[in-house]
């Protein structure tokens, strides 16, 4: 690029694009930016909306912002991508602005990609990154590539008629998301930074017409790649077979590179057993948020990744009352499509229409039939195998008497408001009292009265409990579970462990979020970071945290940003 800045001298790092020095734990530091190298690029660097066809991705420089301040930054993402400790201290003003796009490093090659997708089940046509550009591809210490993305830098031939710019609410729930969820071991993109960009961007929270100006921010994620379904979607709907097949040759190639080895380049067995595996690890994916009580809210086919990753945190939420109809996402409440319960069918209507766009590449839908229904067959088996391990039933022999005991829980949860999280990890604690002293540890023992026995779990429960129905009911559920269980022949306390192994203490409540929002934009990150801290380790006791663990205050049930959101942002 011809900026107009003197050459360097032999041995001096190149000054990034604004003439600043860099620092040699960052000039050191490799970009091999393969999306734009190895794939047709737009050639025009035109901002303004328009259609881009032949391209993946437009070239685009991020929009300088006026006073970046990094607000807060994950640790291990910045280990993981060799960025050394010093950069964050020594040279923060200097990464504030590199991870806000202020300056753009030598190797960095700034662009935002094209692709299409399905929005609430309409074929929207070509969407691209109209809020997000990605930096380029960073080469890991271990030798691995990570796409650096600034999701909020400004406009792109893709931003159609909104202003490329994200706000610090988004921004937090973003960052702190990523986080926690990679903590809970769902996979993820990841969170590497957070910065305020120091100007103003004007968002209509709910559209109804009251737009107000907000602290403008910028997430820096990280993903090995940012394609998604959508990317395959859209060259597919303009018969662009060649662009088709050019990237998925490329996304096979560089990101599965077992089933390249296995399979002969341009065979349809190699596109088919690529989209099995697409299929297999969006099931573990959507398994995951299933687990922990997870809500997307926005599962376009232009939001989901295909290496199996949560990835657009827009208006997701948790589950508290746990309700398989709820979705916070305002923006879908008449329908509801992205509701909790349904999100498993959703994966799978999404993953058909991946299948429809490779279908010009397998030649045939037998194979992509094939993996489709696999995944209807494996999800059946997967997802009840997670509920007995969240219930301590999971190496019990009779599998279909845990389901139907499952089944039965499902009905008592929904009968009185019932916290998800909680429940589950304090369900542990019941088992564990099966070892109590006078009790039978073969199980066959009652557990004593009914309220003795439901109260380990009287936090979970949103309303009073107390002797009536609903103890009673649960008590019977406890006994024949306790009876259950003890068939596995393990101690309770194994069974105990191995429950708090998947039900997590910690989650990023909708109205914790909030909190640390509420703060942040009176300039305070504490609490971002204190979330931050705790979310690391969600699923260890940590004594002095406990009321992050709460549950919902009266106050949120119905506050804007902590049980409804909406996609703007
Ligand atoms: P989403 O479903 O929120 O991930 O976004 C849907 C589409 O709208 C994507 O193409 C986004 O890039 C675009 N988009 C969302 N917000 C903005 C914004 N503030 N400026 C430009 N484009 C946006
Ligand atoms: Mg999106």
């Amino acid at each position: 690029m011809d900026d107009g800045q003197p050459a360097p001298e032999p041995g001096e790092p190149t000054p990034a694009d604004d003439g600043s020095a860099i620092p040699e734990p960052l000039a050191r530091i490799r970009w091999d930016n393969r999306f734009v190298d190895a794939l047709p690029v737009d050639p025009s660097t035109e901002v303004r909306p328009r259609q881009v066809t032949g391209a993946l991705s437009s070239r685009v420089r991020p929009v300088r912002p006026s006073a970046p301040v990094l607000v807060a930054h994950a640790r291990e993402v910045a280990d993981e991508l060799g960025l050394a400790a010093e950069l964050w201290t020594d040279h923060r003003d200097l990464m504030a602005r590199v991870l806000t796009g202020d300056v753009v490093l030598p190797g960095m090659d700034p662009s935002a990609a094209n692709y299409g997708g399905h929005q609430f089940g309409n074929w929207a046509g070509q969407l691209g990154d109209g809020r997000a550009i990605a930096l380029g591809e960073l080469v890991t210490p271990g030798g691995g590539r990570q796409t650096l993305q600034l999701k909020g830098a400004g406009p792109t031939p893709y931003s159609r008629g909104a202003d490329g710019f994200a706000v610090l609410r988004s921004s937090v729930r973003e960052f702190l998301c990523s986080e926690a969820m990679h903590h809970l071991g769902i996979p993820t993109t990841r969170a590497l930074s957070l910065a305020v960009t120091g100007d103003k961007v004007v968002r209509d929270m709910f559209y109804d017409g009251n737009p107000r100006p907000e602290p403008g921010a910028i997430v820096c994620r990280v993903s090995p790649s940012f394609i998604r379904f959508g990317s395959f979607q859209l060259p597919a709907s303009r018969q662009d077979d060649e662009l088709l097949a050019a990237l998925a040759d490329f996304t096979i190639e560089e990101y599965f590179a077992e089933i390249a080895g296995e399979h002969p380049a341009g065979t349809p067995e190699r596109y088919a057993a690529f989209f099995t595996e697409v299929a297999r690890t969006t099931l573990a994916m959507v398994l995951g948020w299933m687990r922990v009580g997870f809500v997307h809210g926005v599962m376009n086919t232009d939001n989901l990744s295909i290496h199996g990753v949560t990835i657009d945190y827009g208006p997701y939420g948790w589950l508290e009352g746990f309700d398989p109809g709820w979705t916070p996402n305002t923006t879908d409440a008449t329908h509801r499509r992205y509701r909790y319960g349904q999100q498993p069918q959703v994966a799978h209507w999404n993953l058909l229409q991946l299948a429809n766009a490779l279908v010009p590449l397998v030649g045939a839908t037998e194979p992509l039939q094939e993996a489709i229904e696999g995944y209807g067959s494996d999800l059946q088996w997967d997802e009840r195998r997670i509920w007995r391990e969240k219930v301590g039933l999971g190496l019990v022999d009779d599998a279909a008497a845990a389901d139907e005991l499952v089944t039965e829980l499902f009905q008592l949860l929904v009968s009185t408001e019932t916290d998800m999280t909680i429940f589950f990890r304090c369900l542990s604690d019941v088992v564990r009292l099966a070892d109590g002293p006078g009790d039978d540890p073969a199980g066959s023992g009652d557990g004593g009265d009914d309220a003795s026995l439901v109260a380990p779990l009287t936090d979970a429960y949103y309303d009073e409990v107390g002797a009536g129905e609903v103890a009673a009911t649960t008590a019977d559920w406890l006994r024949r579970h306790r009876a259950l269980a003890a068939t596995d022949g393990r101690p309770a306390g194994e069974r105990a462990a191995a429950m708090d192994r998947v039900n997590p203490r910690y989650v990023l409540r909708n109205y914790l979020a909030q909190l640390a929002i509420d703060a942040a934009e009176g300039d305070d990150f504490t609490e971002v970071e204190r979330l931050l801290e705790v979310l690391r380790r969600p699923y260890d006791d940590q004594p002095g945290n406990e009321r992050y663990a709460a549950k919902r205050p009266e106050w949120a049930r119905e506050r804007p940003g902590c049980s409804q959101l909406s996609c703007s942002s």
